[in-house]
């Protein structure tokens, strides 16, 4: 074989970002836009040693669950992977998924998808996955989006998405993105609209020059309230009050300019200046209410938030006795949802501007029994467990994809608490650290999938490990 040949395949799987996969003599070929069960014709782009890539040219024979993309460039865009599935069927892609992680990766034998429960009974160590959380209505479920700003090829200046694994600029279509807000549309213009007026430059990644390069927007689902954030690579914003003037009439809570001047991926600057507003907004999840600044982490589909952080109350297990450690914590939305039913809970965040809002937030909903430290959790658990000798009868953590540090994973194992309830983004690393406690005395017990993300092939795992009897 070679670049440009044609093979037909028919996929078998597909991968992390939802790529398809599909063998041919033992040889293993990447097929974008290819879904699981699709018998396609592909050309070949690239190979290596055991592993290839390969155009799609056309699909000879449709998967069951392919449906019509909703979105017009849902295929150039790098935001959703699924689109083109069934929405029922993505639901079991991500399930097959976080088990075949747990299973492989994790090393959890007994482990059995919802629809296997009947086999629960002739399985040694069996455990039942519980049906995934899926959502009434998939699609504009997002409250934040970080639009990047460009140009179209004609020169337009636009707003939209990049291409998945490169920054080609792929425009917004009409009607925006359909997994954001439908007031999104309307505050860009304002924006595109306001620097087309003043002449102000969007910024040119490869020449490093230009002003404007994304515009964050987040809204409160809850609280109605919009906060905008325009990522400058520079000091200061020319015309901001008229920009500022503009945005309140359309009802903008809150302005604020985030400053980044380097040559980085990183989106987000290192020091954030407040045009108006109180540089925040508030939302509620459930019955607390939330602060969250533009530097803090909050989770980006409310309606399946509530359910991700319910769930995790639930595998808790709290009676009001407890003492409970809530790693990678944010702005505390966990560890407020787990004082509600616990003695103590003692929150861990790296981000500082997240502990502040965390520590606001405890204050706003009058919880009185959650302290929270600034640092990473590989650091301040070992920290406080030898020179102040804290104990937890629970701990939850909810790291980011990389999954939790060894030496956080050690200390949990010397502290030993009765439960670890583990929130994950990432199931191939939830299933590395299950290995890992199940290693040092730990057993898994109860997991659960929520859709948080659909249209992507990302998904939120629950997984509850218990201390096994000595
Ligand atoms: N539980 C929170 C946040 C989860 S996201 C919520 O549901 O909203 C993961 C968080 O971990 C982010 O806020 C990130 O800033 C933080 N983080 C990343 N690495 C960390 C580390 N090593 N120690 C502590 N926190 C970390």
């Amino acid at each position: 074989m070679k670049k440009n040949d044609r093979l037909v395949l028919t996929i078998e799987d597909l991968g992390e970002d939802g790529v398809g996969i599909g063998r041919l003599d033992g040889y293993i070929w990447f097929v974008k836009d290819a879904l699981i069960g699709d018998m396609v014709e592909a050309s070949v782009m690239k190979m290596k040693k055991n592993y290839g890539f390969a155009r799609l040219v056309q699909i000879l024979k449709p998967a069951p669950g392919r449906v019509k993309a909703r979105c017009p460039v849902a295929r150039a865009c790098g935001g959703c992977q699924l689109q083109e599935l069934s929405y029922e069927e993505q639901l079991h892609f991500k399930e097959r998924k976080v088990c075949n992680h747990l299973k492989r990766i994790g090393g959890v034998g007994g482990l059995l998808l919802p629809e296997e429960a009947a086999l629960a009974d002739e399985t040694p160590d069996a455990i039942v996955m519980e049906p995934i959380i899926r959502m009434e209505e998939p699609w504009r479920y997002r409250n934040k989006a970080q639009y990047p700003i460009g140009h179209t090829k004609d020169g337009r200046l636009t707003a939209g998405f990049y291409a998945g694994r490169t920054h080609a600029l792929i425009p917004l279509p009409e009607g925006g993105c359909l997994l954001s807000s439908e007031e999104d549309q309307g505050l860009l213009k304002v924006i595109l609209d306001f620097m087309q007026e003043y002449g102000i430059q969007s910024y040119q990644e490869t020449e490093h020059t230009g002003l404007v390069r994304h515009v964050l927007l987040r809204k409160g689902f809850y609280s109605g309230q919009q906060m905008v954030c325009l990522v400058i690579n520079g000091e200061t914003l020319p015309h901001a009050e008229v920009l500022s003037a503009r945005l309140k009439g359309a009802g903008v809570a809150s302005l604020s300019l985030s400053v980044n001047m380097e040559r980085t991926n990183v989106i987000m600057g290192k020091h954030t200046i407040h045009l108006y507003g109180p540089g925040y907004i508030t939302d509620r999840i459930g019955k607390l209410e939330y602060r969250v600044s533009p530097d803090s982490f909050y989770q980006v589909n409310p309606l399946q938030t509530k359910k991700l952080y319910e769930t995790a109350l639930e595998f808790a297990g709290l009676t009001g006795n407890e003492t409970v450690w809530d790693l990678y914590c944010g702005i505390g939305t966990i560890s407020l949802f787990l004082a509600q039913k616990a003695r103590m809970v003692y929150g861990v965040e790296v981000v500082l501007q997240a502990v502040w809002d965390a520590r606001e937030n405890a204050l706003r909903n009058g919880i009185h029994n959650a302290e929270f430290f600034v640092g990473e959790a590989e650091e301040v658990l070992p920290q406080q467990y030898e020179q102040n000798q804290i104990r937890a009868d629970v701990i939850v953590v909810d790291p980011p994809r990389k999954g939790c540090a060894q030496a956080c994973l050690d200390t949990i194992l010397k502290m030993a608490p009765d439960r670890v309830v583990y929130v994950s983004c990432d199931s191939a690393t939830l299933g590395r650290d299950v290995k890992y406690l199940s290693g040092g005395g730990y057993r898994l017990t109860r997991v659960r999938t929520i859709d948080m993300f659909p249209m992507s092939g990302h998904v939120e795992t629950v997984a509850l490990l218990t201390k096994k009897a000595q």
